[in-house]
C-alpha cells in the first residue's frame, strides 16, 4: 500500500516524540508499505517565528514571512529523517518546492495548484521513506509560499490525491473526530466515521481537528482519510463519502467563538436596501455569515448579521462612514457571542432535529439570538456566557441513548 501519514506539530514537539513517531513510521515501512510522511513544524514553532518577526516589524512582508515560517517545517523533516536513519530506516526529507508542490503566488495563503510527483515517486522506488514539509509550496516566481495556518493537512491530502495513495492518515493529539470538543463536553464520544460533507461543516464551524481546505480536497478527489492519535494505536475516525447513519441523526456539534453581530436599525423598507448594505461591506472584503431581517414596520426595518471578530471594527467603521447613503437610524454590535451548530446528514430527512435543539436550549434557560439552517446543519447564536452550558445541554439531548431513541421514533 502507498500511505501518506501526516503528523501535526504536537506529535513531533520534542526529541522524544519525534523518536516515537519515527518508530511508528518505520514499522509501517517494514510491513512493505510505501510511506510518504508530511510534517508540521514542531510544537509552537510557527507562532514563535511569527513573534520573532513582529518584534522587528509589525508589518513584515508576506514573502519574507513565508521564507521564515517555512523553516519550521524544514527543521521537522530533517530531524525526522535523521531519527529514521538512526533507527536504520532509509529516508529522505524534501521541502515543499523539492517535492514538486506548485502553488498560487499569494504569500501566506497560497493554494496548491499542481504537484509534480516525479521526485517523490523516484525516491519511493528507491525504497526511501519520503518526508515532505507540510504547509508550503513554490510559486511561479520560484519563491516559497505557505498555505495558511493548519495547512499541513492540506499538503497531506493533496499529496495523497496526486500519488493516488491508498490511505491518508492524519495523526494528531486526540483519538479522532468527536461529537463535541471533549474539553467542554466531557461526555463527547469519538466517531468511528463521518462523511466528507459533515466533516466540512464541522471544520468550517470551528472544529479544529482538520483544516477546512483539506476536507474539501479529500471530498473532491475521494481520498480515503483517517484521523487518529499519534500517541495510541486506537482506530481513529474514517472520513468518507457515505456513512451509516446510526440511531442519532447528528454527527456532532461545533462552537465558533470568532463571531460578532451587528444590527443596523431603521433602514428603509424598500428594494435595494440590503443590496447597498452588503455591497458596502463586500467592497471592504468583509464576509457576512448569518443574516436576519426583521419584518418591516411602516417605512423601516432592521437588518442584523454576523461577521468575524477581526472584521467587526472595520465593518462598524465603514457602515458609520456611509450612514447617510445607507439611510439607517442607528447601529449596535455585540462581540460577546458564540455560534453553536449541530451537524448531521440525517437532519435533511428528520424534521424533529430543529425542535430538539430548541428544546434543549430552552430547558437550559438559554436565549437564542439568531438561527440559521442548511441541509445538514443548524446554527444558533447565543451569549458567550451560555456557551459551555449550551454545548452540554444540546449534546446530552442528542447523544444520550434515550434521545437517540426518541428521534428514531419520529
Ligand atoms: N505549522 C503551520 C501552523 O502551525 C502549519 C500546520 O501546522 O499545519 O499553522
Ligand atoms: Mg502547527
Amino acid at each position: 500500500m502507498l500511505i501518506v501519514q501526516k503528523f501535526g506539530g504536537s506529535s513531533v514537539a520534542d526529541a522524544l516524540r519525534v523518536g516515537n513517531v519515527a518508530r511508528r513510521i518505520g514499522a509501517a515501512h517494514e510491513k512493505g508499505n510505501k510511506i510518504v510522511v508530511v510534517l508540521s513544524a514542531q510544537g509552537d514553532t510557527t507562532d514563535d517565528l511569527l513573534h520573532k518577526a513582529r518584534e522587528l516589524n509589525s508589518r513584515a512582508s508576506s514573502r519574507e514571512l513565508d521564507m521564515l515560517l517555512s523553516t519550521g517545517e524544514q527543521q521537522s523533516i530533517a530531524l525526522m529523517a535523521i531519527a529514521l536513519h538512526g533507527l536504520g530506516y532509509p529516508a529522505v526529507s524534501l521541502t515543499g518546492p523539492q517535492a514538486g508542490i506548485h502553488s498560487s503566488s499569494s504569500h501566506g495563503n497560497a493554494r496548491i495548484k499542481s504537484i509534480d510527483t516525479e521526485r517523490i515517486t523516484s525516491e519511493l522506488e528507491r525504497n526511501n521513506i519520503v518526508i515532505v514539509a507540510g504547509f508550503q509550496g513554490i510559486n511561479r516566481y520560484g519563491d516559497v509560499t505557505t498555505l495558511g495556518r493548519g495547512g499541513s493537512d492540506t499538503s497531506a491530502v493533496a499529496l495523497a490525491a496526486a500519488l493516488h495513495a491508498d490511505l491518508c492518515e492524519i495523526y494528531t493529539d486526540v483519538e479522532g473526530v468527536y461529537t463535541a470538543d471533549p474539553r467542554i463536553v466531557p461526555s463527547a464520544k469519538k466517531l468511528d466515521e463521518i462523511s466528507y460533507d459533515e466533516m466540512l461543516e464541522l471544520a468550517s464551524l470551528g472544529a479544529k481537528v482538520l483544516a477546512t481546505r483539506s476536507v474539501e480536497m479529500a471530498k473532491k478527489y475521494q481520498v480515503n482519510l483517517i484521523v487518529r492519535s499519534s500517541m495510541s494505536i486506537a482506530e481513529g475516525t474514517l472520513v468518507k463519502e457515505e456513512v451509516n447513519v446510526e440511531n442519532t441523526y447528528i454527527s456532532g456539534l461545533a462552537m465558533d467563538k470568532n463571531v460578532a453581530s451587528i444590527s443596523v436599525i431603521g433602514v428603509m423598507n424598500k428594494p435595494g436596501t440590503a443590496f447597498k448594505l452588503f455591497q458596502t461591506l463586500s467592497k471592504e472584503k468583509i464576509s457576512v455569515d448569518i443574516i436576519l431581517q426583521s419584518i418591516g414596520r411602516d417605512k423601516t426595518k432592521d437588518i442584523s448579521f454576523t461577521v468575524t471578530k477581526q472584521d467587526l471594527p472595520n465593518a462598524v467603521r465603514v457602515l458609520m462612514a456611509n450612514k447617510t447613503a445607507l439611510g439607517f437610524d442607528s447601529l449596535s454590535f455585540d462581540d460577546k457571542i458564540v455560534k453553536l451548530s449541530v451537524v448531521g446528514a440525517g437532519m435533511a430527512t428528520n424534521p424533529g432535529v430543529a425542535s430538539m435543539l430548541f428544546e434543549a436550549l430552552y430547558n437550559g434557560g438559554i436565549n437564542i439570538m439568531m438561527i440559521s439552517t442548511s441541509e445538514i446543519k443548524i446554527s444558533v447564536l447565543i451569549d458567550e456566557r451560555d456557551a459551555d452550558n449550551a454545548a452540554n445541554c444540546v449534546h446530552t439531548r442528542f447523544f444520550s441513548s434515550a434521545a437517540a431513541f426518541s428521534v428514531a421514533q419520529q
